[in-house]
């Protein structure tokens, strides 16, 4: 872990930075007085007195240009230095947009501010950047059209990929995953979800997911009852992001539509990713709750790649625990992955939940997971995502795995 904050001291009248030094840090004030100066006419000029809990710095650390004026420690001063990259990482991982608007609103202060000290305007390494920013800025806004577009022209279909028993490999339920058809073929979910999440659109194509997987549902019900009248209805299970359980009333919205479909509540299920809950648990556990007194069941997807404090996990009322295709795939090449599985399958068991391993390729990895005493697998082995219609003929055909 890089240090990204940390504390430093200043005597009275110690210079902190001056004017044309490249900004490496912004400062927060903890104690003391900082004085702001800038030259004029020939002449040093005080524009600012800062005190406790004031920041100054800040402006090159969006753009690294150079500082634009000098900082000088008035009395004995201590600040908290923040290292550049504690903002520009955040700020690049979150949003080109932000990233633009903070540096354009940057650029047109510091113009302003050549224009009235007298200093030309000049190109520098800031407009380069800027540019590049800008271009990456343009391409984003296109993507985000182009998933309205596809939203509005109904391009976003359901595909489904069967879960099966590993105990004797019947179909034990569904997963509902999210499939954009364009015209030269189909867009996987990695590829589009991320940009959907970052932009709010998720919450849109999120309702469009549970109400084509409870239509969907219902159909696949019906063909499995004629084909397999003694076996219990497979589960539906859907995908939530975490944007859609941020909102209480979305999440009415949600359990409106279960009601709604007409379908038995606990044929239906709801996965969430383990960072979401980890994110801000207090939350989560409201909003579980709030679920879970419809009667549904709830995943909590991609077990073991996030950092599941055990001490919240038992205080969300969850129903299945899916272990990451990650510690699928090292099964067979190490000892520990297979310790892992093994482990997590304890421990779903001793909370009472269901274990679904993903990501099960090959046949041998079936016969391991259900001797490291896994109930449930999915993967490329039994099926991979289909289209409603190939998955009825799956239902009438059984399983061939
Ligand atoms: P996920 O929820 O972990 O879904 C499982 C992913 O693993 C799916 O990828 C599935 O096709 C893939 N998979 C299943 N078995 C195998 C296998 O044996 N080998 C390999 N290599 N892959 C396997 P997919 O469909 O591309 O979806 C990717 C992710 O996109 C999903 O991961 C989920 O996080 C997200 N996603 C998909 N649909 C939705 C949705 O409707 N809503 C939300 N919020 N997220 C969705
Ligand atoms: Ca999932
Ligand atoms: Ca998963």
């Amino acid at each position: 872990m890089p240090e990204f904050v940390s504390s430093r001291k200043f005597a009275a009248g110690e210079k902190i930075f001056s004017i044309g030094d490249r900004g490496q840090h912004a400062y927060f004030i903890e104690s003391g007085e900082v004085e702001v100066l800038i030259p004029k006419n020939g002449d040093t000029i005080v524009i600012a007195e800062l005190g406790i809990g004031e920041i100054f710095g800040e402006m090159s650390m969006i753009d690294d240009a150079p500082r634009s004026a000098t900082v000088t420690a008035k009395t004995d001063t201590e600040v908290i230095e923040i290292q550049r990259s504690r903002f520009i990482q955040p700020l690049k991982s979150k949003d080109p947009m932000m990233d633009l608007l903070l540096r354009v609103v940057l650029s047109r202060f510091r113009d302003a501010q050549r224009q009235m000290s007298g200093i030309k305007a000049q190109p520098d390494d800031m407009d380069a950047s800027l540019e590049e920013i800008r271009a990456l800025a343009i391409e984003r806004i296109q993507e985000e059209r182009d998933l309205r577009r596809g939203m509005d022209a109904n391009e976003f279909e359901m595909h489904y990929q069967p879960i099966v028993t590993l105990e004797d490999g019947h179909i034990a339920g569904f997963e509902a995953l999210m499939r954009w058809k364009k015209q030269d073929g189909y867009v996987s979910p990695v590829d589009f979800i991320p940009l959907a999440e970052a932009t709010g659109m998720i919450v849109e194509l999120g309702r469009l997911a549970l109400e084509t997987g409870l239509r969907d549902h219902k159909v696949f019900i019906n063909g499995f009852k004629q084909a397999f009248p003694d076996l219990a209805v497979p589960f539906m299970s859907v995908n939530v992001s975490g944007l859609q359980l941020s909102s209480l009333d979305e999440i009415d919205l949600l359990a409106g539509l279960i009601k709604d479909s007409g379908l038995d509540p606990a044929t239906v299920k709801l996965e969430i990713t383990e960072s979401l809950m980890m994110e801000d648990p207090e939350h989560a556990a409201k909003a579980l709750k709030k679920l879970k007194a419809l009667g549904i069941l709830l995943a909590i997807d991609d077990f073991g790649t996030g950092y599941s404090s055990l001490s919240y996990l038992h205080q969300f009322p969850l129903d299945t625990l899916k272990i990451d295709r990650s510690f699928v795939i090292n099964m067979d090449k190490s000892e520990s992955s297979n310790r892992i599985v093994r482990s997590i399958a304890q421990l779903a068991l001793a909370l009472e939940m269901d274990i679904i391993a993903e990501g099960i390729e090959e046949k041998n990895q079936m016969d391991d997971l259900r001797e490291l005493g896994c109930q449930y697998g999915q993967g490329f082995h039994m099926a991979k995502p289909l289209p409603a219609g190939n998955v009825v003929e799956l239902i009438e055909s059984g399983p061939s795995w």
